[in-house]
């Protein structure tokens, strides 16, 4: 095209309608703008070329600066600019089909590029595809080479073929609303498995030490109780810890707590078998090996605590008894606090077995 032709005749570009902002927020809501061939609408304009006998068609989506073609039969280009759009003429009126009989003797077309250039069109029928709040998203149209008229039915059928292709826009919309909601839905109900999974924790956790609480320890002692096996249990008592308490404030006694616990958790491997059964009073589950193994293992544990280095002298006294067939867990448990008992009244510092 030469420019002269355009200072002789120049072309009028559409204008934009009232709701222009809320047009390209519907038609942005559709993501359809880019997005891949689609054969069903394809389908729709092949129809529409028949039954309207002509060359060309398009399913045009008016875009802020540009017309976009979701979908076209004869026509070379993806895009044009919006200027250049018969479609942005088009959806200026969104409740009549935008008919141009011959471009030639229309001074909105006469000078645009697709009339006077290889394009060659003449005829063109546009009419609009709706969102379902009535907003013009673009055109279904046909066009042709020559100037000619549509008969009624080919207009009825343009007009039905142009609905069918908003509700294929809305079927569109809504398929990915959904599928945005499925994959939200299964965002939040990941985040309360794992809120309930934590709050499942912490109701088994003891906050101070970290250790699993009296309610877990009864479930790992059943679980293990169940297997038939042989085990051992102790109880752990801190000596005289009212007095650290007392001497050296409340502070103090926790950190105490927390130190002994560490130790705890370092020399007996499995954490589920080990718990902080109340104040200053832990429990440990050995399974698989009787009392003497046992006692052996908790003479390390008594040491090791004994050798802390923590500014304050802290010993433990430990009671162990037996577990395994004929052995009611908890009767196992208190003949562990029993033998604990005998530790203190010995002298603490110590561990003694159950029946000792
Ligand atoms: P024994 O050698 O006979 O076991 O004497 P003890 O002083 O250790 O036993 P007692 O049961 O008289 O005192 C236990 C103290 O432990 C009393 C309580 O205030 C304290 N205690 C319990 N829980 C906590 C805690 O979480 N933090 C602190 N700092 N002290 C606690
Ligand atoms: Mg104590
Ligand atoms: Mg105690």
């Amino acid at each position: 095209m030469e420019a002269s032709v355009y200072l002789e005749s120049p072309m009028q570009p559409p204008g934009y309608p009232a709701n222009e902002a809320e047009r390209l927020a519907a038609l942005a809501s559709a993501q359809i703008l880019d997005t891949p061939e689609d054969e069903a609408f394809n389908d729709l304009l092949r129809i529409a070329a028949a039954i309207c006998r002509v060359p060309m068609a398009m399913v045009s989506l008016v875009d802020a600066e540009r017309q976009w073609l979701k979908a076209r039969i004869g026509i070379g280009v993806e895009e044009t600019t919006r200027d250049e759009s018969f479609c942005a003429h088009a959806i200026l009126e969104p409740d009549r089909t935008m008919i141009v009989e011959d471009a030639l003797e229309d001074p909105r077309f006469r000078a645009n590029p697709f009339v006077q250039g290889a394009a060659g069109i003449r005829f063109y029928a546009g009419a609009p595809l709706l969102d379902r709040q009535g907003l013009p998203l673009g055109s279904f149209c046909v066009m042709d080479h020559a100037p000619r008229r549509l008969e009624p039915e080919q207009l009825r059928a343009l007009e039905a073929l142009s609905r069918q292709a908003s509700n294929l826009i809305e079927l569109r919309r809504l398929s990915i609303e959904l599928r945005h909601h499925l994959v939200e839905r299964e965002w939040y109900e990941q985040q309360l498995r794992e809120q309930n999974a934590d709050l499942a924790e912490m109701t088994r956790t003891d906050p101070l030490t970290g250790l699993h609480n009296r309610r877990a320890f009864s479930q790992a002692l059943e679980e293990v109780a169940a297997t038939g096996q042989r085990y051992a249990v102790a109880v752990c008592d801190i000596d005289e810890f009212k007095i650290i308490n007392d001497l050296h404030g409340h502070a103090e006694g926790d950190r105490v707590l927390r130190e002994v616990a560490d130790v705890l958790r370092a020399q007996h491997a499995a954490r589920g078998r080990l718990a902080r059964y109340g104040g200053e009073e832990f429990v440990l589950l050995f399974p698989g090996i009787g009392t003497d193994e046992a006692v052996l293992q908790c003479e390390y544990l008594r040491q090791a605590i004994a050798s802390l280095p923590l500014g304050v002298p802290v010993t433990v006294s430990i009671g162990v008894a037996a577990g395994g067939p004929g052995i009611r867990p908890e009767q196992a448990l208190e003949r562990a606090d029993e033998a604990l008992y005998a530790a203190k009244r010995g002298g603490r510092n110590r561990v003694v077995a159950s029946g000792a």
